[in-house]
C-alpha cells in the first residue's frame, strides 16, 4: 500500500493505472476509519482492480464553530486498517495543497442542498461537492463509493455526477451500526458514556417509525411526533431535525405513498449526529412481498 500526499503524484499514478486499463474505485473519507469506513473499503476491494481511499478533512464543508480543528485524526492507525483491507493507495492530500490561497471555485447542487442538514450547515455541501469533484478531476475512478449514513451527501453527489455527465459509477452502500444501533460514525468518539447512552434512541425512533409505517400509518406529522416524544426521554438530547422525504427529490411528503427516507439530526450535548431510514408503505411492502 502507497500513501500519496501530492496531488501531481496521485494524478500521474492514476492515470497510469487507466492507461493500463485498470478499474480504479474511489472512497472519499475524512478518515479515523471505523467499521463504516472499512465495509465500503472491503466492497470496493471487491469490485475495482485498484482501490483508492482519500483521506481529508475537508475545511470547506465546516461552518464557523464546528469541529473543524477537534475532528479526529489518527493516520497511523488509519494506514494499518487501510492495509488489512487491501487498500492499493491512501491519498492523504495537504489542506495548503487542496485550496492554495486565492482558490475559488465551488461546485454547488441547488434545491435538494436547502433542507434536512443544509438547514442547519449553510455551506456544508457546496463544501462536500467541490471537495468531491476536485478528488474526482484528480484520481479519475471508474466507480465511487458513498454510504447511505450521509443520505443527503450521498443523494447530492449522484445529482452532481448526473447533472454534469460523469462517467463515473456511484454506489450507496448499507449504514453499518454498533450492537445498540448507534450507527457508526467517527463523531462517536465524542461521546461521554451517558451521552453514548442516551445515543442509541436515535435508532430506537426510527425504528418506531418504522414500525408506525408498516402498520399502515401515513402520516409524517403523525410519526414525527411520537417520534419526538421518545427522544424527549433524554434530557441531553435536543432534535436539530426529523424529516421524511421523497428520496428522489428529497422534499418533504405530506403523505407516506412511495419510498421515503426519514432523515433525523440531533445534538447530544455539543455533538451532532445523524442517521436514516429508507423505508416503503405497507402497502407497497405487501405488494414487494407478493
Ligand atoms: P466520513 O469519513 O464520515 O466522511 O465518511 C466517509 C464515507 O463513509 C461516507 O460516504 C459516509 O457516508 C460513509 N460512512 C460513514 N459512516 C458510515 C456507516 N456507519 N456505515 C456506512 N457508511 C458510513
Amino acid at each position: 500500500m502507497k500513501i500519496i500526499n501530492r496531488i501531481d503524484k496521485m494524478k500521474t499514478y492514476a492515470r497510469i493505472m487507466k492507461k493500463e486499463n485498470k478499474l480504479i474505485g474511489l472512497v472519499p473519507t475524512m478518515g479515523y476509519l471505523h467499521e463504516g469506513h472499512l465495509s465500503i473499503i472491503r466492497a470496493a476491494r471487491n469490485q475495482s482492480d485498484i482501490v483508492i481511499v482519500s483521506i481529508f478533512v475537508n475545511p470547506v464543508q465546516f461552518g464557523p464553530g464546528e469541529d473543524f480543528e477537534k475532528y479526529p485524526r489518527d493516520i497511523n492507525r488509519d494506514e494499518e486498517l487501510a492495509k488489512d483491507c487491501g487498500v492499493d493507495i491512501i491519498f492523504y492530500p495537504k489542506k495548503e495543497d487542496m485550496y492554495p490561497e486565492g482558490f475559488s471555485t465551488y461546485v454547488n447542487v441547488e434545491k435538494m442542498t436547502e433542507n434536512l442538514c443544509g438547514k442547519s450547515r449553510p455551506h456544508h455541501f457546496r463544501g462536500v461537492t467541490t471537495v468531491v469533484m476536485k478528488l474526482f478531476e484528480i484520481i479519475k475512478p471508474d466507480i465511487t463509493y458513498f454510504g447511505q449514513k450521509d443520505a443527503q451527501q450521498a443523494y447530492v453527489i449522484k445529482k452532481m455526477i448526473e447533472d454534469l455527465n460523469m462517467d463515473i459509477t456511484m454506489k450507496i452502500m448499507p449504514i453499518i451500526r454498533e450492537e445498540d444501533g448507534l450507527a457508526m460514525s467517527s463523531r462517536n468518539i465524542y461521546l461521554s458514556e451517558s451521552e453514548r447512552k442516551d445515543a442509541s434512541l436515535v435508532y430506537e425512533s426510527l425504528k418506531l417509525a418504522e414500525g408506525l409505517i408498516a402498520s399502515g400509518q401515513a402520516n409524517p406529522k403523525k410519526i414525527i411526533k411520537k417520534m419526538r416524544d421518545l427522544l424527549s426521554e433524554k434530557p441531553a438530547l435536543n432534535i436539530d431535525y426529523i424529516s421524511i422525504v421523497d428520496t428522489k427529490t428529497l422534499k418533504e411528503v405530506t403523505t407516506i405513498e412511495g419510498e421515503v427516507l426519514i432523515a433525523i439530526a440531533v445534538f447530544i450535548g455539543k455533538t451532532r449526529l445523524i442517521d436514516n431510514i429508507i423505508l416503503l408503505p405497507s402497502a407497497l411492502l405487501c405488494e414487494q412481498k407478493t
